[in-house]
């Protein structure tokens, strides 16, 4: 079986394969299931439907609901079974974005969890951004700047950018 994932229940982002978090959103992979039997599951979730070394299907967590560990505990740690999550579209790894750029939200106030959730879910991978940062041209094939997706550069101001840093670096 390929890259599968559920979203969690609370919040309704996919629990992350590992390698593809960074710093920031590496909570997301560790998460916990509750099977339709009422099994509890728990652990780094390894990208291929299994949770903590369960496997999917054999554990019954193709019949679970799922939560990050952090919206669970954020939630009050719920132990009864809460339907079948949905399967999620990005299978917790095909993105190329912010889309999942949260921080814990056992670590900020809910306001911050839910503006930083508004900004992850406005961010389109269809439609990126057309106009360059730091020029407002609109032109194609715009850059992230250093994986800062607010950040789209053309490629004269991003190689502008990197002269300045170049520059910097030698002082
Ligand atoms: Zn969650
Ligand atoms: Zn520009």
């Amino acid at each position: 079986m390929g890259f599968h994932s559920k979203n969690c229940h609370e919040c309704g982002h996919s629990m992350l394969s590992s390698h593809a978090t960074s710093g920031r959103n590496e909570w997301m992979s560790d998460v916990i299931a509750i099977t339709s039997h009422g099994d509890l599951h728990s652990g780094e979730y390894d990208g291929y439907g299994g949770i903590g070394g369960a496997d999917f299907f054999m554990a019954g967590l193709d019949d679970s609901t799922s939560y990050h560990v952090a919206c669970w505990e954020m939630e009050g740690k719920p132990m009864e079974y809460r339907g079948d999550s949905d399967h999620a579209e990005d299978q917790g790894f095909f993105f190329a974005g912010p889309q999942h750029d949260l921080p814990d939200p056992r670590t900020v106030s809910a306001d911050v969890f839910e503006g930083a959730k508004s900004d992850a879910e406005r961010y389109d991978p269809t439609n990126p951004p057309e106009e360059c940062h730091d020029c407002g041209e609109e032109c194609d094939g715009l850059e992230a700047w250093q994986d800062d997706f607010d950040v789209a550069l053309c490629e004269g101001c991003a190689e502008d950018r990197r002269a300045d840093e170049e520059e910097d670096a030698l002082v």
